[in-house]
């Protein structure tokens, strides 16, 4: 990549702080004390904080978004229904992005955030999907405990990010980031290194992108640098 003294850890291309804590996810280490502390208060309320999912890379994410696109993942509506892969680039990127973040803008990047189960309350072989009917199912209790953490101000800087009425990503309850430590990432983003980034990359909808990217950011970034 042609972006020679630019920092790109916004992005999921750089960062060297990367710390593994649980079954081989990543995170950046600044947040290891306050994840610690968060998964202590948990225990001591009788869950298991589970991560599914945390620091995801860039070339991770442009994967999803190709294989989506050319229907090698599945693609879902908006009510969770597979469908047809859109020809038209307009409706596939809004049809990509009602599931997935775009490439180089996913919050996954930057190591801060995570998105976490009870894994006491899982039943052994449950393959988890994070949805909302696990949220409201299974995992309602721990969600429960979260709220009134993060209500309580007792959740060490973690805090959910992706809640109903802000930007147009579906709401995510289990996706939660440690804030004060994102802000501080989300300080370096540019806009116009993502386009770079996208200008030199092989990306599926990429002319629809770039021609959008404002509108998109508008939408689906912004909102959500809380
Ligand atoms: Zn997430």
């Amino acid at each position: 990549m042609m972006l020679d003294g630019v920092d790109l850890s916004p992005y999921g291309m750089q960062n060297e702080n990367l710390v593994e804590v649980q079954n081989g996810y990543l995170v950046d280490s600044s947040i290891v004390p306050f994840l610690n502390k968060l998964t202590e208060s948990a225990k001591n309320s009788g869950f298991e904080l589970r991560i599914e999912s945390a620091y995801r890379p860039f070339e991770k994410q442009l994967s999803i978004w190709n294989r989506k696109a050319r229907g090698e993942l599945p693609l879902l509506s908006a009510t969770g229904e597979p469908m047809e892969v859109p020809k038209d680039e307009e409706e596939l990127t809004y049809a990509i992005l009602t599931w997935s973040a775009l490439p180089g803008a996913s919050r996954h990047h930057l190591g801060t955030d995570i998105d976490v189960v009870d894994g006491a309350s899982c039943p052994e072989g449950y393959e988890v999907e994070l949805t909302p009917a696990e949220c409201s199912g299974m995992f309602a209790k721990f969600h429960q405990f979260l709220s009134n953490a993060i209500e309580k101000d007792e959740s060490f800087g973690f805090n959910r990010v992706f809640v109903p009425g802000r930007g147009k990503i579906r709401p995510e309850q289990w996706h939660v980031a440690h804030l004060p430590t994102s802000r501080k990432k989300l300080e370096k983003f540019s806009l116009d290194v993502l386009r770079r980034i996208y200008e030199q990359s092989d990306m599926a909808c990429k002319k629809f992108v770039l021609a959008n990217l404002e509108k998109l950011a508008e939408d689906y970034i912004y909102p959500y640098f809380v």
